[in-house]
């Protein structure tokens, strides 16, 4: 049964971010406002709601790229997934550790059938949501079947899971989308030569599943760049002290913005308080070697002074609020260094770099650099070519590649539908204005719209560094202390009104 007094919030998207939601509405409503009742509708039409694209049931090789705990649907409590992963007799995946990625998304959906069931009111509708507008101080949230009206909606839709730069969708033996892993690789023969279409995460996914078939053909990563995801440091027991947010801010509003060298600065800062030198790190942002050669030397002196590397990692969740505050210049000399840091804040488990090591040294696995076509010849092989090398011919090949900041097609008319009302303003960098520390949307104004909000992909311009989840799940915390503020302080103005009119009433001031 509806309850009228209740908050209804619409939430567009049930990824795993929507998961973090829930929760973080659940938390801000017991510390802001404990006695109001949350009534939720989520809306999504995924076949696998609350995995997304990436946490889908799937074969053990598609491995979390993070801690478990950095997977935690809550952000004030990163225990709390490897409390579940103990319950559920998977004890060895918690803590610095890296888990099955079906496994976590098996506990985001049981996190959200748990945090439904906390909550006053809550539905599922499986549709897509077409258009968002507010009218009458109310959200209206749109999908073919008419029009729904809530109190807030909140943008969740990821990216697109398709990378094609080639055009070689269609093509018989070419597979864009690599996951489940399951699908994917159903099919292949054990003696194919395999080429992959990218050298990040989901590449490694894709070759540690080929290995674990025992596939016996060459396989040939490929990229521009040619860089493999770096060897993840040791774990580094740091709390950051200088770059922080407040350390941003001071800086942002002492000179009304950020360049490139601030930032630059603010880590040395850091690394200086750690009492460690940047120099190694210098040496990943400049690199010289590439591909296999890389990695081997990476391994090699993984252990030796990376303390630094470990350190550039926990910047994460604060470079999200430095690059909003970045001017527009020194974002696109950023946006040029965004490989090198992929592949330094994506890095991958040692035991995962050591096999990559192993397959290259027995000859079977190789990585190319400056890839600049790829086309199906007369013979129906796919032939690449890259800079300083010969043409690589391929029996099949598989896009493993990032769309980067491109939105999930599903999500454009909605997107559409706010910038044609003007409730919604394109970021000139990618997706959609916010207002930083809420995630409001800016209308066409630059006006926060306190009904209305974003998080992931769709504000990629605003927020434009690395989707980990420990960064999505902060966000939904500001999102809901917003929200949650902004209900009180209108009940609080609307408690006063009504106190101010029964006293005027008492007085006999409106009826003299
Ligand atoms: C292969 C891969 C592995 C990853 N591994 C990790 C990891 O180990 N650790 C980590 O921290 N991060 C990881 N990430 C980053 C990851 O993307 C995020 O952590 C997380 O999955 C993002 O969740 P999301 O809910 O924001 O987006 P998504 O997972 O994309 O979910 C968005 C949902 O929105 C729905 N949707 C879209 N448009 C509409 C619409 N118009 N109406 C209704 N619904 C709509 C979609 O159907 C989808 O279900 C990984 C990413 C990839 C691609």
């Amino acid at each position: 049964m509806h309850d009228a007094t209740a908050l209804s919030i619409a939430v567009i998207g049930a990824g795993p971010t929507a998961v973090a939601a829930l929760e973080s509405l659940i938390h801000s409503r017991n510390i802001i406002g404990p006695d109001v009742p949350l009534d939720v509708t989520v809306f999504d039409p995924s076949p696998h709601p609350w995995c997304g694209h990436s946490f889908a049931s799937d074969r053990p090789e598609a491995l979390t790229n993070t801690y478990t705990s950095d997977m935690s649907v809550r952000h004030w409590q990163p225990e709390h997934v490897g409390f579940w992963l103990k319950a559920t007799g998977n004890a060895e995946f918690a803590g610095n550790n890296f888990a099955p990625r079906s496994l976590i998304g098996q506990y985001f959906k049981e996190s959200a059938q748990q945090a439904a069931s906390r909550l006053g009111g809550f539905v599922f509708i499986r549709e897509q949501v077409t258009g968002v507008a507010v009218i009458d101080d109310r959200a209206r949230v749109h999908t073919q079947n008419g029009g729904f009206p809530f109190d807030y909606a909140i943008l969740s839709v990821g990216r697109s899971d398709k990378f094609d730069p080639y055009g070689l969708e269609g093509q018989e033996n070419f597979c864009i989308r690599p996951y489940p892993l399951k699908d994917a690789l159903a099919g292949v023969d054990p003696d194919e030569h395999i080429g992959i279409i990218g050298t990040g995460l989901t590449a490694v996914d894709l070759v540690m599943a080929l290995k674990a078939d025992k596939h016996r053909g060459r396989i040939t990563l490929f990229s521009r760049n040619g860089l493999l995801p770096a060897v993840r440091p040791p774990s580094l027991n740091y709390e950051l002290q200088r770059f922080t947010v407040k350390g941003i801010e001071d800086i942002a509003a002492a000179k009304g913005g950020l360049t490139l060298e601030d930032i630059v600065h603010l880590v040395h800062e850091e690394l200086d308080h750690a009492c460690t030198s940047p120099e190694p790190l210098t040496e990943e942002i400049f690199p010289t070697r590439y591909g296999i050669d890389r990695l081997r030397h990476q391994l090699m002196h993984i252990d030796d002074g990376r303390k630094a590397y470990s350190i550039l990692i926990k910047t994460l969740l604060v470079l999200q609020d430095a690059w909003y505050f970045l001017n527009p210049a020194d974002k696109a000399r950023a946006a040029g260094f965004r490989h090198i840091y992929c592949s330094l804040c994506c890095p991958m488990p040692r035991f995962r770099a050591a096999q990559l090591l192993g397959l290259a040294e027995a000859g079977q696995l190789d990585v190319v650099r400056g890839v600049r076509s790829m086309a199906k010849d007369a013979s129906g092989q796919f032939v690449a070519v890259a800079a300083d090398h010969p043409p690589l011919h391929f029996d099949r090949v598989f896009s493993a590649g990032s769309s980067g900041t491109e939105p999930d097609p599903m999500a454009i008319p909605l997107v559409n539908s706010l910038l044609r009302s003007g409730q919604g303003r394109a970021h000139p960098v990618g997706g959609l204005a916010i207002e930083r520390t809420t995630s409001r949307l800016l209308d066409v104004h630059s006006r926060p719209q306190p009904r209305l909000y974003a998080v992931g992909t769709m504000t990629s311009g605003a927020f434009q560094v690395l989707n980990g989840y420990s960064v999505l799940r902060l966000r939904t915390g500001h999102i809901a202390d917003a929200i949650l503020k902004h209900h009180r302080e209108r009940r609080d103005r609307r408690s006063r009104h009504r106190a101010e009119a029964l006293t005027e009433d008492a007085l006999g001031r409106r009826h003299p």
